[in-house]
């Protein structure tokens, strides 16, 4: 029987996952070591329940006596606090999910591969933020990273036997978000429930208004820099407003390998969860017969300024993702409090860049969590100065 970690369970990803290990036997299939939780107590216990979780973490520690009375009488173990979610890493587990929204999802997804385990990772963030840091960890114990981000588990697939040498360009897709087709002039009236409203994919609302300002796809072209050691220059971003095609790998040779799907994300997951195999699915089937056509277009790099951002970190190497991550974060929470306008969460990255470069340059990678959760800090003051500003 194997045995499985999901860090981020309350979440969208989570319930997919869930949903994955229910109905491939559940508990009968499955020994369930941790599920872990932000807020949502009921929601993390129900799950605990479902899948007779050995712990169950909630990282808000004033929930801890909740947790403790929803579980009363399961035999599994409530524990709370950031460093319980981190110290569930550390449990042996065959496949761990790390599917924490943001910078958060860093410190368990690390232990993970400290200690050799396998980590399905759904946690783009951690590679945007500490990519050299988690890689060589990963390196160094033999621990086995899989894709979840939908369009990395697509390139992922498309990779003819890890032949990277012979990969020309792989090209990531992207929906275009809530605000695709919107005049510009509109975009900095842009409200919060706006923006969070997906045309294909439903998920967290905080990737999907990275979606709308095309944010997110800038932290997967930092991801796919970072997972498969590709240069910016080889990798590259189309709009796909259908997102039935999730990648695009383009060989030497001119032949050109995509990936094709429904939106669901239980197919990645489900790819990782079985991998190296193949297991069926109990999803959707692709009928491209009813779908008739598929449309593709540039992106447009005025809409989106994100974009521009995402290359000018990999060119700066050393601590720049670390610092556009945690400004995105900063601006995004600042957007959703209402304290500034859509436009002008690009601006505010910009800026918290500008002056992480200005103050020391960005020098080497951060080369342990810690040093990534410095820049972390320091990112999220200034962007949040340039919101004040404002
Ligand atoms: P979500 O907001 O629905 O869920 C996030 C999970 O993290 C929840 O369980 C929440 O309780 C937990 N969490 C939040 N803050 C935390 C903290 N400080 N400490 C511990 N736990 C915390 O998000 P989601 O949409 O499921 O996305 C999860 C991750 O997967 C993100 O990194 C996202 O970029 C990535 N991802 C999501 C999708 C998708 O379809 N939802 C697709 C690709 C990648
Ligand atoms: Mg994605």
């Amino acid at each position: 029987m194997r045995s499985v970690s999901i860090f981020g369970a309350t979440g969208s990803i989570g319930d997919s996952a869930f949903d994955l290990l229910t109905s491939s036997g559940g508990p009968e299939a499955w020994r369930t070591v941790a599920v872990t939780g932000g807020r949502n107590v009921a929601r993390l216990a129900q799950m605990a329940r479902a899948l007779r979780a050995e712990v169950a973490v909630i990282a808000d520690e004033s929930l801890l006596p909740d947790l403790r009375a929803a579980l009363a009488g399961t035999g599994t173990e409530a524990a709370a606090g950031t460093a319980a979610v981190a110290e569930a890493a550390d449990r042996p587990a065959d496949w761990s999910l790390s599917a924490i929204v943001g910078a958060a999802g860093l410190a368990p997804g690390l232990r993970v591969a400290q200690r050799g385990g396998t980590l399905a990772l759904a946690n783009k963030e951690s590679l945007v933020a500490a990519g050299p840091l988690l890689m060589g960890t990963a390196a160094r114990t033999n621990a086995t990273i899989l894709p979840v981000d939908s369009e990395h588990s697509a390139v992922f697939q498309c990779l003819d036997a890890g032949n990277l040498d012979a990969v020309a360009s792989v090209t990531l897709t992207a929906s275009g978000g809530a605000f695709r087709d919107w005049p510009l002039e509109r975009l900095a009236e842009a409200t919060v429930d706006q923006a969070s409203s997906h045309p294909n994919w439903a998920m967290g609302q905080r990737i999907t208004i990275d979606s709308a300002s095309m944010f997110n796809k800038a932290l997967e072209v930092i991801e796919a820099h970072e997972f498969f050691g590709l240069p910016a220059d080889r990798i590259a971003v189309l709009v796909h407003p259908e997102s039935i095609v999730h990648a695009l790998v383009t060989y030497v040779d001119g032949g050109t390998l995509a990936h094709l799907g429904p939106p669901d994300m239980r197919h990645a997951i489900g790819h990782a969860l079985h991998w190296p195999r193949r297991r069926k699915l109990p999803l959707p089937r692709l009928d491209l017969a009813a779908l008739g056509s598929l449309t593709f277009r540039a992106p447009c790099e005025t809409r989106w300024p994100a974009l521009a951002l995402a290359r000018q970190v990999i060119a700066a190497g050393g601590a720049a993702g670390a610092v556009l991550n945690a400004a995105k974060e900063q601006a995004l929470d600042d957007f959703i409090a209402g304290r500034i306008r859509f436009t002008d969460m690009a601006p505010a990255v910009a800026h918290a860049l500008d002056r992480a470069a200005g103050r020391a340059g960005f020098s080497v990678s951060p080369d342990s969590l810690e040093a990534v959760m410095a820049w972390d800090a320091q990112a999220r003051r200034d962007a949040a100065a340039w919101s004040v500003a404002a």
